[in-house]
C-alpha cells in the first residue's frame, strides 16, 4: 500500500539515514517527501499496531520534575498572554501533568485521552476535571476557549483531519496552543544523530525494534506551513532546543555513551541560544483565520 505525505499528500519520497524498525512482524522506514521534506514512516502503522503501541501503561505516573513544571508555567504564561478566557481542553492530556498545573492557575479543564483505562484511572486522581476518552469526545459539540495540544500531533496518521476537526471544537475568539517535537530540524545534536544513525543504518546494517511512534520527523518550516494549510493565522511560533531523546541530567546518564549524549545535548543547547532556528522542538499559538 502507498503510504502519501501526512503534511502534502505527495506520494513521491525516498530513503534516509533514520533507522528502519521492526515492530509487529513488519518493518517501518522513515522515508523524505520529495514534495515538503518532511520524514514520514512507510507503512502507517495500522489499528493493531496502534493497540500493540500504546498499552494502558504507556503514559506512566504524574510527573512532577522541574523540566515539566517549567515547561508547562511557560506555556500558561503564554495562554495568559493571548486570551483571557479560562475554558481549557487539554486534548491527549497523557498521565494529566499539565492539566494539574492549569487547575492551579484557575482553569476550567477537560481532558481528552485515546485509552479509556487512562480516563478511568485521570477521573479518579482528579476533582472538577472533566475526561473524556476519545469516542465521547468526538460525539459531543462543547466547544472551548483555549485548546492545548503537546506531543501528539507527530503520533497522527492525520494530522490535517484532527486540527480541522478541533477548530470546529474552538470558539471564534478562541487560541490553540501547540507544542511538540521538529526532529528533523537543524541542531547540532540532529547531526550526531544524523551521523549516528548513518553509520549504524549503511555501514553495520543494524535495525531497531521500537514502536514507530512518531509517525513524522517534521523541521520548522514543515510545521509552520502544516498550520497555514491548516486555515490558522499565527500569533506565535518559538523554536527551541531541549535534551530530548539525549539525557537531560548527568545522574541518569549511565554509561560512556549516555555521558557522551548528555554532553553533546549540553553543547547543541548553548549553540541554539545563539540562532533561534536551531532546535528540536515548537511552540505555536494560532488562532481561526478570520475570513
Ligand atoms: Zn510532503
Amino acid at each position: 500500500m502507498i503510504t502519501s505525505c501526512p503534511f502534502c499528500f505527495s506520494t513521491q519520497n525516498v530513503s534516509t539515514v533514520f533507522e528502519n524498525t521492526y515492530f509487529n512482524g513488519k518493518i517501518f522506514e522513515y522515508r523524505k517527501c520529495l514534495e515538503c521534506k518532511l520524514i514520514y514512516v512507510q507503512p502507517f502503522p495500522s489499528h493493531d499496531d496502534y493497540v500493540a503501541m500504546y498499552p494502558t501503561t504507556y503514559q506512566g505516573e504524574i510527573n512532577l520534575d522541574t523540566l515539566y513544571r517549567n515547561e508547562n508555567s511557560k506555556i500558561i504564561k503564554l495562554i495568559n498572554q493571548y486570551s483571557n478566557k479560562k475554558k481549557l481542553l487539554d486534548y491527549g492530556c497523557g498521565n494529566g501533568s499539565f492539566i494539574l498545573q492549569a487547575q492551579e492557575n484557575k482553569f476550567e479543564c477537560t481532558g481528552v485521552e485515546f485509552s479509556n483505562e487512562l480516563i478511568i484511572s485521570l477521573s479518579k486522581q482528579f476533582n472538577n476535571v472533566n475526561f473524556q476518552n476519545i469516542i465521547e469526545f468526538e460525539n459531543k459539540n462543547e466547544k472551548f476557549d483555549i485548546i492545548h495540544i503537546s506531543n501528539v500531533l507527530e503520533h497522527l496518521i492525520n494530522p490535517f483531519e484532527v486540527i480541522q476537526n478541533l477548530k470546529r471544537r474552538l470558539n471564534d475568539d478562541g487560541i490553540f496552543i501547540i507544542s511538540g517535537p521538529i526532529e528533523n530540524n537543524l541542531s547540532l545534536a540532529l547531526v550526531f544523530r544524523k551521523l549516528f544513525f548513518g553509520v549504524r543504518k549503511y555501514f553495520l546494517n543494524k535495525n531497531n525494534n521500537h514502536a514507530p511512534f512518531h509517525i513524522f520527523y517534521s523541521n520548522s518550516t514543515n510545521q509552520s506551513l502544516f498550520f497555514t494549510k491548516s486555515e490558522l493565522s499565527e500569533l506565535y511560533f518559538e523554536v527551541k532546543e531541549i535534551a530530548w531523546p539525549f539525557p537531560s541530567n548527568l545522574r541518569d546518564s549511565k554509561g560512556l555513551a549516555k555521558k557522551l549524549m548528555y554532553f553533546i545535548a549540553k553543547l547543541s543547547i548553548f549553540f541554539s541560544l545563539f540562532n533561534k532556528k536551531l532546535g528540536n522542538n515548537f511552540i505555536y499559538v494560532g488562532c481561526k483565520k478570520k475570513s
